[in-house]
């Protein structure tokens, strides 16, 4: 079973996700993109060791700023999707106005990767479109859709390395899942993948 703790972070009150397979403790940061010392003390209560991998679903700044504050902190891997890996680096591409220190994912991530977090299996899914290399992370009955869709609404497709196309793709891939998932967006409150059918389907009147 899979634990799921949220922490608002940085100007854009990005959710960075804490996430702990209950049985083994061990656990997992999904972008980190500011400090939440909320964050922190759970980490602490936890053990910093038992924290294995911090997932990014995209690179832009609001969601990578602290990766390797908490790679320190807690030794995890930086994980980021293959076609991603230059945002960490690349201040044109994670849109950072003050330079985030240039660093490498030590795990490049491809579609269809299973990801073992204690006994919890993690799913990449590539869903580019708001970027790139954006993933989502399917785990249990979560989905961790990044900027991709949040609630009510999607992400931009107008930033660097956006497509529209490849957004259109990237949602119609999400809402053709079979689960009724749990959605946990890159910001705002979470909410339903049936929920998200109709919405998204109705306020953007996509043509699926
Ligand atoms: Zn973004």
């Amino acid at each position: 079973m899979l634990v799921v703790k949220s922490f608002k972070v940085g100007p854009l009150e990005t959710n960075c996700y804490l996430i702990v397979d209950k049985k083994t403790q061990r656990a997992a940061i999904i972008d980190p993109g500011g400090i939440s010392v909320e964050l922190d003390k759970k980490i602490h209560s936890l053990g910093e060791k038992n924290v294995d991998y911090i997932l990014m679903t995209h690179g832009h700044f609001d969601h990578i700023k602290k990766a390797t504050r908490y790679k320190k902190l807690t030794g995890a891997k930086l994980m980021i999707g293959v076609n991603e890996a230059e945002f960490t680096k690349n201040r044109r591409l994670n849109l950072c106005r003050i330079p985030i220190e240039p660093f490498e994912a030590d795990v490049l991530l491809n579609n269809g990767n299973i990801i073992s977090l204690g006994e919890t299996k993690i799913k990449v899914i590539n869903t580019p479109g708001h970027t790139v290399g954006g993933v989502c992370f399917i785990a249990e009955d979560f989905l961790f859709s990044g900027d991709t869709i949040m609630r009510g609404t999607i992400g931009r497709y107008d930033l660097e390395t956006g497509n529209l196309n490849q957004m259109r793709e990237s949602i119609k891939k999400i809402l053709d899942l079979s689960k009724n998932y749990i959605i946990y967006p890159g910001h705002g409150e979470p909410t339903t993948l049936q929920e998200e059918k109709i919405c998204i389907l109705k306020i953007l009147k996509y043509s699926f």
